[in-house]
């Protein structure tokens, strides 16, 4: 099982002991998760893994949990890696892959954070969490709680896609819908928290959701035989993922399952909200409060990440980059993945198609590359914006042969 050992701030480097619920550390930085990686070295060998469960949790001794009663999962993570064979010849990349975490357990990547942050409050006998979520957390929090028993608090944009509302209702949560972003919810939470006994679940000021999210870096790992790619494109909006596969990457060294050249981290962002391309541009450490943030793609609605700097970070160690796309660049370049490969992703992971096209054609990336796109989510959670592509208005007439209705 684990070989969690304690909690150490990202910021300050201050040390916490982990048996007891936690949020960020004192001085504000969020905590990361620490394990006695020497004693996993010597205890478990990356050729056991496909032994264990076809699941995330079959890398449970660089996860949290110590009691594997307390893991609550719905069959999150190995997810496939798609070779995208057709689109790449359209974009002149012959090593274009793309992983599908719209497969995951509601249709997102967040169900890793969201298993593992529950499981561990199981753990630790929480009963009640809060979250505030642009979408898709909400949505894999509410699943989570269901399975777990817990009674999970839920805020969120008014605005947000309907499959997310609609999940989080049906899977019995207490929503409310919220005036504004992703950070007003997180206002909201804060201020009610402490009177209504709920346990603070937002990303990165819940310290687990990042060792979920940190698996996709060792799937990515598994999957190519333990050689990493050259780029990683993926879409940040808190950026969690992003540093979670740059965690991961670090812990697969220290366990000496891989080495050699780290991928360049690349984030992609949408032209309504690009803080952190902006601060990437500006060679800045943090990035700034991008205001009036819109895009359809939303998990990307985030104008400020608690952990910008960790993301910045990466990228520029990685010798990465950061790109923005349009919200029409994304429609266009999921309908182009979905017509060539099958593949109807999220808005989100569409974007990295379009970042990928721009990165090719400014010589950023060379077409022999291995370059994987995270797809983040699944299309079908995003019907609202892909409607606007495709109007139905009902023509009246009738299909002469079928006797079906035309859409025009
Ligand atoms: C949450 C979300 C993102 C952004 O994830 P981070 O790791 O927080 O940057 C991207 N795409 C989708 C579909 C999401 O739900
Ligand atoms: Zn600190």
């Amino acid at each position: 099982m684990t070989t969690l050992t304690k909690l150490e701030c990202s910021a300050c480097r201050k040390e916490y002991e982990s048996g007891a619920p936690r949020n960020l550390c004192a001085c504000g930085g969020p905590l990361l998760a620490r394990y006695d990686l020497e004693k996993t070295r010597q205890s478990w060998s990356r050729d056991w893994i496909q032994n264990g469960p076809s699941s995330m949790w079959r890398y449970a001794p660089v996860l949290p949990v110590s009691k594997p009663r307390a893991i609550v999962s719905l069959g999150e993570g190995m997810t496939p890696l798609v070779k995208a064979e057709r689109l790449g010849k359209r974009l002149g990349a012959t090593n274009l892959w793309v992983k599908d975490e719209g497969l995951n357990p509601t249709g997102s990547f967040k169900a890793r954070g969201l298993s593992c942050a529950v499981s561990m409050a199981v753990e630790l006998g929480i009963r009640k969490l809060a979250i505030p979520s642009a979408g898709n957390a909400a949505s894999a929090m509410a699943a989570y709680c269901a399975a777990a028993g817990l009674e999970a608090h839920i805020f969120m944009p008014a605005d947000v896609p309907q499959s997310n509302y609609i999940e989080c209702k049906v899977s019995g949560a207490n929503v409310t819908l919220v005036d504004g972003l992703i950070g007003d919810c997180a206002r909201v939470v804060s201020e009610r928290k402490d009177a209504e006994g709920w346990f603070d679940v937002s990303t990165l000021k819940e310290p687990y959701r990042l060792e979920g999210k940190k698996t996709m870096g060792y799937e990515l790992a598994e999957q190519f035989r333990w050689r990493l790619p050259d780029a990683i494109l993926y879409p940040a909006g808190g950026g969690v993922g992003l540093i979670g596969m740059w965690k991961a990457f670090q812990e697969l060294e220290a366990l000496t399952w891989i080495a050699g050249k780290r991928p360049k981290m690349i984030a992609v962002q949408a032209a309504g909200c690009q803080p952190i391309v902006r601060a990437f541009e500006r060679g800045e450490e943090r990035s700034t409060f991008w205001e009036n943030a819109r895009t359809v793609a939303s998990g990307l609605r985030v104008p400020k990440a608690l952990g910008d700097f960790l993301i910045l970070r990466a990228i520029r160690e990685s010798g990465g980059t950061a790109v923005a796309v349009t919200d029409e660049e994304m429609l266009d370049a999921g309908m182009q993945l979905a017509s060539d490969e099958g593949l109807f992703v999220a808005p989100e992971g569409a974007g990295c198609v379009a970042a990928t096209a721009k990165l090719l054609a400014s010589g950023f990336l060379r077409p022999d590359e291995t370059v994987v796109i995270y797809n983040t989510g699944a299309g079908l959670k995003y019907l609202e914006a892909y409607s606007t592509r495709f109007p139905r208005e009902i023509s009246g007439e009738y299909d002469k042969l079928g006797g079906l209705i035309t859409p025009r």
